[in-house]
């Protein structure tokens, strides 16, 4: 399989040197340039694998310059009793008859970004290895709060890698901030930024496209990596999960073979979504996309008008990990959607790099309207989501759950559509207890509770364990508690320990 880029036709390479580079030179990101298909039969099989399996399975379609020995090498570090909570890894729970969740949160730091910051470590390391450089990778992550966590986690103490991670100061929760300032490992480096999520962001891509900073670090035998949801790395594992979702689904009966489901996915970066919207490419029965935003629904409007316009209010809200205003992983759906067409796809990125806004032609967004349904809920109506579900099923839904579970009531609601329906998991409730808390016991349960508190009081509500990452922190060692300007990063990553 190879990979070019979604800017231009010059440049075609491995899945190593793809998920070496995270981004390619051009600016564009790497897309498969092929979509190998999985039969009905191949679907059927899956039954009866094991998570580990269907990984190997959906891997080895794409990582064909792997051996299928290093796949699974890779699998088996990623997916095992150490790092998730359940055998099954990714559970699926059933609510009703229509409705299901996908739990992608039993992993280490309690979020999804696990499934795909477990594994991209070994990726990373071997493609490395495979393209037969023997520099050190260093890694750079702007985080709106989950990805940094989850990344620190994959990456802290493996050799051949250092990690710096950023953060928005006021855009993570405190258990985000508290999770990251205590990170173990002898590789890695933190610090808050003065800035929300797109400055961050945009200060790595900054750090990315400074030929001269690259050039000295690679005197000094370093190169720099990508973690965030734009390496093919990232975005190839969360591929395994919707195949997973349909194959237990058809092992517990709920659907029959073939039956086409509907995912609705709680979308920031676009990157979860997109790996749906690559399942469905791959053969895999889904009917519709559902795209949930929060009160930043930027992709709702664009979803709707045909109209990306990034040119707004960018709200904090009380899911986090979705502030989002520009989607990097759009860049791909849009690149398909248009028949490959690189010099559209970069006329449309540069001009939302220049006027923070592109249209794209009503072919496109005709196409766009049949894959994908958007919708969006703010905090107001997120809470009460939170506390409907619980109410009526004892289910407990962290926020950015939750604003799936409102989207996909509205969609239901509005299209009378029957079809089955998995609402991605992506947070463990504990990892945003207040908001979860208030909204299910009232503001006035909270006030002035510490967060262990607030953890002890989520689990005697719920019924649920404290996840025992979370339950740890209490004892942990604050290691990095500052912040900077968005204007020093590159000066923080120069000064990292190289
Ligand atoms: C990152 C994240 C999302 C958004 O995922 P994208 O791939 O960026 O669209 C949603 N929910 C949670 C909990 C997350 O951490």
């Amino acid at each position: 399989m190879k990979y070019k880029s979604t800017r231009s036709e010059n440049f075609d390479c491995t899945s190593a040197e793809a998920i070496k580079q995270g981004l390619s030179p051009d600016g564009g990101l790497f897309v498969p340039v092929s979509f190998p298909q999985f039969s009905i039969d191949d679907i059927d099989a899956m039954k009866n694998l094991s998570y580990q399996q269907r990984a190997v399975k959906v891997l080895s379609r794409f990582l064909t310059d792997f051996t299928s020995g290093e796949i699974e090498e890779c699998v088996s570090n990623a997916y095992n009793k150490e790092s998730f909570a359940t055998e099954s890894i990714t559970p699926v729970y059933k609510l009703n008859n229509q409705v299901y969740f996908l739990e992608l949160w039993h992993g280490k730091t309690c979020a999804f970004k696990d499934l795909a910051l477990q594994i991209l470590p070994h990726l990373l390391t071997y493609s490395i290895k495979k393209t037969k450089d023997d520099r050190t990778a260093v890694i750079l992550v702007a985080t709106s709060g989950d990805t940094g966590k989850a990344a620190l986690e994959g990456f802290s103490n493996v050799d051949g890698t250092k990690i710096a991670v950023f953060y928005p100061v006021d855009g993570v929760s405190k258990i985000q901030k508290l999770q990251m300032a205590t990170q173990d490992g002898n590789n890695v480096a933190v610090s808050g930024i003065e800035g929300n999520f797109d400055d961050a962001q945009n200060g790595v891509k900054k750090i990315f496209t400074d030929k001269e900073f690259i050039e000295e670090l690679n005197k000094r035998g370093y190169i720099l990596s990508s973690a965030n949801s734009i390496n093919w790395g990232r975005l190839v594992p969360q591929i395994v999960y919707y195949f997973s979702a349909y194959a237990d689904m058809l092992k517990a009966g709920e659907i029959t073979l073939g039956e086409k489901v509907n995912f609705v996915v709680p979308t920031g970066n676009f990157g979860d979504i997109l790996a749906g919207y690559y399942a469905k490419l791959l053969g895999l029965p889904v009917n519709k996309l559902v795209c949930a935003s929060n009160t930043n629904n930027v992709l709702t409007d664009f979803i709707n008008t045909g109209v990306y316009n990034k040119n707004r209010e960018f709200y904090t809200t009380d899911s986090p990990s979705m502030d989002i205003l520009i989607s990097s992983n759009l860049e791909r759906f849009i690149y398909n959607i248009s028949d490959n067409d690189s010099t559209l796809t970069k006329q449309y990125m540069d001009s939302l790099a220049k006027d923070g806004q592109y249209s794209v032609s009503d072919d496109i967004k005709a196409k766009m309207s049949e894959i994908l349904w958007g919708g969006y809920c703010d905090d107001k109506d997120t809470a009460i989501s939170i506390k409907d579900t619980f109410e009526k099923y004892k289910y407990v839904m962290d926020t950015h759950t939750a604003v799936g579970k409102n989207v996909c009531d509205k969609y239901l609601f509005e299209t009378d559509d029957k079809t089955k329906t998995v609402i991605l998991s992506t947070a463990s409730p504990f990892k945003f207890n207040k908001a979860v808390l208030s909204a299910i016991a009232g503001e006035e349960a909270v006030k002035n509770k510490s967060e262990f508190e607030l953890l002890d009081m989520l689990s005697e509500i719920s019924g649920l364990v404290i996840p025992k990452s979370l339950a740890q922190l209490k004892d942990k060692e604050v290691r990095f508690g500052g912040k900077i300007n968005k204007e020093d990063m590159k000066q923080f990553v120069s000064g990292f320990n190289m």
